[in-house]
């Protein structure tokens, strides 16, 4: 090779010859195949082997071996985890997958507020309806059934946003077995160091991984999770390989920096909003705490069965003085930010009624226990004394 453009593409070598400590990042939209008989053994699924990066990276699939695993941790179930570009893609790839047009599904009315627009833009489109149930009790979902009877999914989030209203998951999963429907539910809040959807019967877990996973607020990432493995490496893997919502190497690679100190963030976010639940209800400006966490929270018995390890990271509360109230104390907090996410390691705030549920009617948000003095909060790993005082100079001013 003589030509400069020649040598500057092809004449190098990798440098490589001991296993680097931590997982590398492989940026390659595709790779390379030795002869053309190994291409076809890869194509016709002969052999084990990567193609393209949109269908398969080393990376991507090296991180959803690890969420998979995470997932059922401590039993003998096996699972199968696909990375999605985001928590939105993983909850669209998954349910466009699963249903066609005329088929419907039945889910809460506290949803995120990404996930209800996207079921009444998005689905509704696709010839997909929603049915929502204010209480996901048998009861409820069987006089839905009897007049839909093509619904085939039931879609779940617990503890909800923004009262952390929790779902007995085990009673929901029965439900839809006997009915032969697929039972999906947003493990985002939670993840699975403190509740394992797929050892309570529900067929896949979703995961905005942007959230607690990642931790660091440095990544936009989603998984879909499943046991039936035949279902994930075909129908759902098709979808989102064609789809496109494939997740890039270097937020699966953030991800899993994020889950190396998931327990410990997880434990502290749990400590933590424990303490500040307990310290913020005796306070007189405060009307009330939602926290799965106190036995006064109205979904604490249901919470103990299936949250293990804790009750997460996020609570939220309603002062005194609706939203000119919230106004003072955003000015006061000088730790928690404002900010529209949570599950970041440090605390977060966001007043519901002026954002996540601006478009909602007045008198659903107070159905749904959003009321102009409601604050919710991600309660983050700082020194807890720190939040406490921080808190409370906010509040009593
Ligand atoms: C943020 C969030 C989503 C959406 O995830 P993105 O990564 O922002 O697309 C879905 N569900 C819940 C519960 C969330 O908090």
């Amino acid at each position: 090779m003589k030509g400069f453009s020649t040598n500057s593409m092809h004449n190098f070598k990798e440098q490589r010859n001991n296993k680097p400590h931590i997982l590398p990042i492989y940026t390659g939209s595709s790779f390379v195949f030795d002869n053309l008989d190994d291409s076809i053994d890869v194509f016709t699924k002969k052999k084990p082997g990567h193609v393209y990066s949109r269908y398969g990276n080393p990376t991507i699939q090296t991180v959803e071996q690890q969420l998979a695993g995470l997932e059922v941790l401590g039993s003998d179930l096996s699972a199968m985890a696909l990375m999605t570009s985001s928590g939105m893609s993983a909850i669209h790839v998954l349910l466009s997958a699963l249903l066609k047009s005329g088929e419907s599904m039945i889910s809460q009315k506290q949803l995120y507020g990404g996930t209800t627009e996207l079921f009444n833009k998005v689905m509704v489109g696709q010839g997909v309806e929603t049915h929502y149930v204010s209480e996901l009790c048998p009861d409820n979902l069987d006089q839905i059934y009897k007049t839909h009877p093509n619904i085939k999914a039931l879609y779940l989030e617990t503890p909800s946003n923004p009262t952390l209203n929790c779902i007995n998951i085990s009673e929901c999963v029965s439900w839809a077995h006997s009915k032969g429907i697929y039972t999906v539910l947003d493990n985002t809040f939670c993840t699975s160091y403190i509740q394992q959807p797929l050892l309570l019967g529900i067929d896949f877990s979703i995961y905005s991984t942007t959230k607690y996973i990642n931790g660091h607020g440095n990544s936009i990432a989603g998984a879909i999770i499943g046991k039936d493995e035949g279902l994930m490496k075909d129908v759902i893997w098709t979808q989102l390989k064609l789809s496109g919502g494939t997740c890039n190497p270097f937020d699966a690679w953030l991800t899993h920096n994020g889950l190396k100190t998931l327990e410990l963030r997880m434990q502290r976010h749990s400590a933590n909003a424990l303490k500040l639940a307990q310290f913020l209800l005796d306070l007189p400006q405060v009307n009330l705490v939602n926290y799965p966490g106190l036995p006064s929270h109205s979904s604490h018995a249901v919470a103990k069965t299936q949250m293990n390890n804790g009750f997460g990271g996020m609570l939220s509360f309603e002062v005194k003085g609706g939203t000119d109230a919230v106004r003072k104390i955003v000015k006061q907090l000088k730790i928690a930010t404002y900010a529209p996410t949570l599950g970041d390691v440090d605390t977060l705030i966001m007043h519901p009624a002026t954002s996540s549920h601006l478009n909602i009617s007045k008198d659903d948000q107070l159905a749904e226990g959003v009321t102009e003095g409601l604050i919710r909060v991600s309660v983050g790993i700082e020194n807890i004394e720190d939040l406490i005082s921080d808190f409370g100079q906010a509040i009593q001013s």
